[in-house]
């Protein structure tokens, strides 16, 4: 099938991007990567008069380490993050999580910004950004506004973005101190939308975890923060039980049924997956 008929605008600048979407309304939408856009216009699932395309506002594609954050634009593509050593260095959980997205070709057009727009609740990247404690910039008419990722997914494909507004940069927190990091998913196939993930983050201190940040995928209308876990992580510490963390994960979560797993067989992936991945990242960082 072929998408129904849209004006198609190429603007050079943010500015120019936003004051398209300012003049078009309702019926206009961003087009970054068009990983997930074309599908769903050819499909005929949405329908827009307007594309105001982003590939050509080149100061979306930046990468730029500043005051303890890496800042990525929205438009630099999940294979350039993925292969670079910036990112490796400063959010190596970000790095892991890249190659789980679809497949290679998908990945050098899909976006940064637009896996955290699109807000699937079955992405990796969503789950990064709350583990980490991202922060999402947003350009819009009435300026410039920053958005903390636990704000940002609001349910299914609705984030907090406000009509009018682009995404501009996500800023990843560079976790500096003896950390460790670990994503893991099932999906049924390599390169399919995970049906339970989790990404995660700690950082320690001798037998103490200083900080935790744990965030499943797949497991509800958006990407969720288990944030008891956390807390049992950080009260038992790098000895702590992890089967029982993954438990607590588990109890916080009312995952979907569908044609592809069960709410139940969920529940007791994520138990699984939160244990393998918090036993990596503990290991990684008292090595
Ligand atoms: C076969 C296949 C498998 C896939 N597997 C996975 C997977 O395993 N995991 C995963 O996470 N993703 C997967 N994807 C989706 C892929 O990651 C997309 O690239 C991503 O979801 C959207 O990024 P995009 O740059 O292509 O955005 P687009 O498709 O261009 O846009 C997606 C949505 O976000 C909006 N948007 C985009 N950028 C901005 C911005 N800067 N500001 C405001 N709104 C914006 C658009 O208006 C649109 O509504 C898969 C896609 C395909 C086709």
């Amino acid at each position: 099938m072929k998408p129904a008929p849209f004006r198609y605008h190429a603007p050079e600048s943010l500015e120019n991007a936003v004051a398209l979407l300012a003049e078009h309304g309702d019926e206009a939408k961003p087009l970054a990567g068009g990983q997930s856009l074309v599908p769903m216009l050819s499909l005929r699932l949405a329908s827009f008069e307007h594309l105001v395309d982003l590939n050509g506002v080149a100061s979306l594609s930046s990468i730029a380490r500043t005051n303890g954050s890496l800042r990525i634009g929205a438009m630099v593509r999940q294979a350039t993050a993925e292969h670079s050593p910036e990112v490796a260095g400063a959010v190596p959980l970000l790095s892991r999580a890249l190659p789980l997205i679809g497949h290679f070709q998908i990945r050098n057009r899909g976006t940064i910004g637009g896996s955290i727009a699109h807000g699937d609740p079955a992405s990796e990247l969503p789950a990064v950004a709350l583990a980490l404690r991202a922060t999402v910039e947003a350009e819009g008419p009435s300026g410039t506004r920053r958005i903390a990722s636990e704000d940002f997914f609001v349910s299914t494909w609705e984030t907090a973005l406000r009509d009018g507004e682009i995404l501009a940069a996500v800023e990843f927190p560079v976790w500096s101190g003896t950390c460790g990091f670990a994503i893991e998913e099932v999906a049924r196939r390599h390169g399919d939308f995970a049906l339970v993930g989790v990404a995660c983050g700690v950082e320690v201190n001798g037998p103490s975890v200083v900080r935790a940040g744990i965030a499943m995928f797949g497991v509800g209308p958006t990407a969720i923060r288990v944030a008891a876990a956390e807390h049992a992580l950080i009260a038992g510490g790098t000895g702590a039980d992890l089967t029982e963390i993954g438990r607590i994960a588990a109890n916080d979560l009312t995952p979907p049924d569908d044609v592809h797993a069960s709410s139940a067989y969920r529940k007791q992936v994520a138990a699984v997956v939160v244990r393998r991945a918090l036993s990596r990242a503990i290991a990684e960082a008292t090595k």
